[in-house]
């Protein structure tokens, strides 16, 4: 049976859906507001969530500020690091739950969800409980103004109770980046996941009730931001440190909050990410690299490529060789073999890709390839799909080069000497990441070093090691995480310093 004949079955038998609850104190809580988590594939609801109001919240913080006193945040790391272990094995048993909740949630391909997402989220837990288990600290000896011996020694203690505010783009994977490492340097934590992606967080919440975790230790609430979970938690004196992944104004609104008790925040925000293509480049890997970076996950990745500058030469040659590969991306069920690309998050979403498509238009670009949406003729015209667009002709001026748009989208402009490309690729207000493509090994590092943005990729994309910095510049973010730099924002650093 195809895909769809297996859907029609399954609604026609008319099941009933789950009800996703909160996680506090180590129990599941139902709340009297509820919310539909709907398919962007057919528009089917796929859950009810039950969304936390603020007592919710105050109590899921309450709790993880009683278990932030007990034996969680005393024990060793030895022990937490087996605790993180057990976790990483437990999203590995339920590895096809996890895949059919991301998918669920977000109608990406099938083959992303086992590959990238909840693999990264198995590995996140894996690679903190590593680190843990092998770091060591600093020690710097010195002499005092008697002659005397000073021993000056670095402890880590962890902060207390961490509030995880996380997106729908990567819901499993950017969660779990943040939930491991805070879990890892002895903190509870209280999650809030983007309400359009509420599954695999439960999925992560029942995973870590198994592994036997303390109640309290890791709690999740569902909900929205302004008004709902994610503003009660953001805004309350009673926790220690946020960490948010989103948009740049969402992280504006928190951080101001965040100021009123001056605590610690980590953002990783938007981005608005260019690829530059020299004349020298492997031509076929640049175009693959650059199919890759733009239309990955529908173009829903921070890091993705929206604006790409081509050097003259090859300019007309990369364009034409970049639409065929567009036009051969196949859109379709997330399970269907050879899929390449499925709908955007969400009708709400797909609005405001579909506004940039015709503001771009309104700016005077030309639309090489796409620029509307599928028509499939059946139920998949209820789904949320937008056709992969480029576009090329606009000036950088344009809205449409500046402003995220987050969808399957770039736009190609031809550039004629180094300079001018690493000047027009730091003309942005935002700063997550480049890549470059050339085999010039000389301008490969001197390009690389001169971006002004907190990851730079030089013939790859999205090639990632845990234990290096991740964050952006400029509105892209403050601060990084990722390996010992995740240990240092998960945790209050003492100096201790000693006479002998
Ligand atoms: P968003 O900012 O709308 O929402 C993110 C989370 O914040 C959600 O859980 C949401 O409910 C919550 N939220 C919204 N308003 C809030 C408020 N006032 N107070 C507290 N919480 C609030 O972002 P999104 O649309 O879910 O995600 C897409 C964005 O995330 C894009 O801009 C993308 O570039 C960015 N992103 C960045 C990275 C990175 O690592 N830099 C990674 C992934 C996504």
């Amino acid at each position: 049976t195809s895909p769809s004949a297996t859907r029609a079955a399954s609604a026609a038998a008319g099941q009933s859906v789950p009800l996703l609850r909160c996680f506090v104190d180590g129990a599941w809580v139902e709340t009297g507001r509820r919310f539909d988590n709907v398919n962007p594939v057919d528009g089917r609801v796929v859950s009810r969530v039950c969304e936390a109001d603020r007592q919710t919240v105050d109590a899921a913080i309450q709790a993880a500020r009683r278990a932030s006193r007990g034996i969680w945040a005393r024990q060793g790391a030895v022990e937490r690091a087996a605790a993180l272990r057990r976790i990483a094995d437990g999203i590995e048993g339920r590895f096809d739950d996890f895949v059919a909740a991301e998918v669920g949630d977000t109608g990406r391909p099938v083959h992303q969800a086992r590959s990238l997402d909840v693999a990264r989220g198995i590995a996140n837990f894996r690679s903190f409980a590593d680190l843990i288990a092998t770091a060591g600290s600093e020690m710097f000896e010195g002499t005092a103004a008697d002659g005397a011996k000073v021993l000056n020694y670095v402890t880590r203690k962890p902060l207390g109770v961490v509030g995880v505010i996380s997106p729908w783009n990567l819901p499993l994977l950017l969660l779990t980046w943040k939930v491991a490492p805070a879990l890892a340097m002895g903190n509870c934590v209280v999650a809030k996941p983007s309400e359009e992606t509420p599954s695999s967080a439960t999925l992560l919440a029942e995973v870590i009730e198994a592994a036997g975790l303390p109640p309290g230790v890791f709690n999740l609430v569902h909900g929205f931001g302004p008004d709902s979970a994610g503003q009660f938690l953001s805004t309350s004196p009673h926790i220690d440190a946020i960490t948010f992944t989103g948009e740049s104004r969402t992280g504006s609104t928190i951080m101001k909050a965040a100021a009123e008790g001056v605590k610690e925040v980590s953002f990783e925000l938007g981005g608005k990410n260019a690829a530059v293509v020299f004349a020298d480049a492997d031509f076929d890997a640049a175009v693959a690299g650059v199919l890759r970076s733009s239309f990955t996950n529908s173009g829903q990745v921070c890091l993705c490529s929206e604006r790409v500058y081509v050097e003259r030469p090859i300019f007309e040659r990369f364009v034409a060789a970049l639409a065929a590969g567009c036009e051969k991306l196949r859109l379709d069920y997330p399970d269907a073999p050879g899929v390449d690309m499925g709908p955007l998050v969400s009708h709400t979403h797909r609005d405001k890709v579909l506004s940039y498509y015709a503001l771009a238009r309104e700016e005077g670009a030309t639309v090489v390839c796409g620029g509307g949406v599928p028509s499939f003729g059946d139920e998949r015209d209820q789904g949320a799909y937008v056709q992969p667009t480029i576009f090329t002709g606009l000036p950088d001026s344009a809205r449409c080069m500046r402003e995220e748009i987050f969808g399957p989208v770039c736009h190609v402009s031809p550039f004629d000497s180094e300079e001018e490309a690493v000047a027009r690729v730091n003309d942005s207000a935002y700063g997550l990441a480049g890549c470059v493509w050339t085999t010039n090994l000389s301008r490969a590092h001197r390009v690389a070093a001169q971006f002004e943005t907190g990851i730079v990729w030089v013939n790859t994309w999205f090639t990632r090691d845990l234990r290096t910095p991740f964050g952006g510049a400029k509105l892209s973010g403050l601060g990084r995480e990722g390996g010992r730099y995740s240990l240092d924002f998960y945790s209050e650093i003492s100096n201790i310093c000693i006479k002998i």
